[in-house]
């Protein structure tokens, strides 16, 4: 291979490494994770709410089942005084009685609001059971995504290598003065700095030189540097 072909043959593995690199940059799974990302935020916020408005019901639920217990056991207690013979006198009997009575209502009125709160407990627990099987669903297709992230990297990585390796073994035959104007170009122009000339036609612009400059380059040594006047890449001819 003449030191132009070998030139022209290292940028072709370059290119095919620019775009597996670009392809690795642009993994479509990529955006899909980020998207699940963004649902798990958001559904995190929401079952934060619904957290919060269910721990609220939940505490006032055990400060009325508190106030039950204790009423209860007031209850309990005149009760017993009444039941236990201790008080004989009708008046302090009957006070006795409206008192029992009157916990005992109390209690009562305690109960019903209680059974509101749970009332008002089921969608807020409908909600958050809901919320919960929908994380449940994004964190099963997040760690199935991860996994295709994985193994298209390292798809992309074993056959980067695999170019790299090509590459590395065809520009050995590349002199080194070439490497600057090379490097220089790539970086100028996308990343293409050789291109084959066919014809009068180079292949990197696909634009065709004039006459005059392809008499003039005909002229030239083949080692001479030959640059595509269109585009200004190095132009390989045959
Ligand atoms: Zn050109």
């Amino acid at each position: 291979m003449s030191r132009w072909e070998s030139l022209l043959a290292v940028q072709g593995h370059d290119t095919r490494a620019d775009q597996l690199a670009h392809r690795l940059e642009t993994l479509a799974v990529r955006s899909q994770l980020a998207g699940v990302a963004d649902q798990v935020e958001a559904v995190d916020r929401k079952l934060a709410v619904v957290d919060e408005r269910r721990g609220e019901l939940s505490r006032s639920q055990v400060r009325l089942e508190d106030e039950i217990a204790s009423l209860g056991e007031r209850a309990n207690q005149a009760e017993k005084q009444l039941y236990s013979g201790s008080v004989s006198n009708p008046r302090e009997l009957q006070a006795l009685q409206d008192d029992v009575a009157s916990i005992r209502r109390r209690i009562s009125q305690i109960e019903d609001d209680e059974l509101e709160i749970m009332e008002l407990a089921e969608p807020v627990d409908a909600e958050r059971d809901s919320l919960a099987a929908e994380r449940a669903r994004l964190d099963a297709d997040g760690q199935r995504l991860t996994g295709e992230l994985a193994e298209a990297e390292a798809e992309i990585a074993t056959e980067l290598a695999a170019v790299r390796r090509e590459r590395d073994a065809v520009a050995a035959d590349v002199p080194d003065e070439l490497w600057a104007e090379y490097d220089a170009l790539r970086s100028q122009l996308g990343g293409v700095a050789v291109a084959r000339l066919v014809g009068s036609t180079c292949q990197g612009c696909h634009l065709a030189l004039s006459a005059v400059e392809l008499d003039r380059i005909r002229k030239l040594g083949v080692d001479e540097l030959v640059h595509c006047e269109e585009c200004g890449r190095l132009l390989v001819r045959d």
